[in-house]
């Protein structure tokens, strides 16, 4: 659903599917390079991409970089929201059964679908400065990290789906099913 974004153009463009940086294992930012200018330089288009998107999440590959970096939306409130931005990430999904939940993709554009995501995950990683992240995310943030860590190993969320038969565009989606619902775009 359309969010407020600001109207900056994106500086890098997102890849779509195809794009074969979208099906690549990223390397992990090397730790004497965090806070360096090459991989700010990452990290702010990242966050500049990602906030003209009008999308919850974005993923360094999505935008051609095959660094494991990623960027998402750390809270629901606040225009714009507060980003959270992750480096090297290894997360570990809780036990429970999978919740299933409307998905799209800021590289698959028009589409969602519903996709089983672990209900909980602990999160590891570096934040931007170096400094160590250790978080437990359920709810959109628990699924918008599951997408992005996906992205960091060349998995997108149509190759989670159990069922394409909920696969739609958005229009069709937002106009006769989703009601109240809004989809994670990532
Ligand atoms: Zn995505």
């Amino acid at each position: 659903m359309p969010r407020p974004y600001n109207r900056r153009m994106p500086v890098r463009p997102i890849v779509r599917l195809g794009h074969p940086a979208l099906r690549t294992s990223c390397e992990p930012v090397p730790p004497e390079r965090i806070g360096s200018a090459e991989v700010e330089q990452v990290v702010t288009d990242l966050v500049d991409t990602l906030r003209a998107s009008g999308g919850s999440g974005l993923a360094a590959p999505e935008i051609g970089v095959a660094w494991q970096i990623f960027v998402f939306d750390s809270e629901l409130r606040g225009d714009p929201r507060p980003l959270r931005v992750v480096l090297n990430p290894l997360l570990e999904p809780h036990t429970g059964e999978m919740v299933y939940d409307w998905e799209g993709c800021l590289s698959i554009p028009e589409l969602v679908g519903l996709v089983p995501r672990h209900p909980s995950v602990r999160l590891w990683g570096k934040g931007r400065d170096g400094a160590a992240l250790d978080l437990e995310l359920s709810g959109l943030a628990g699924r918008l990290v599951q997408h992005e860590y996906d992205h960091l190993h060349g998995i997108v969320f149509l190759d989670r789906m159990r069922d394409l038969r909920s696969l739609s565009y958005m229009a069709e989606w937002e106009a006769l099913v989703a009601g109240e619902e809004h989809a994670a775009v990532g």
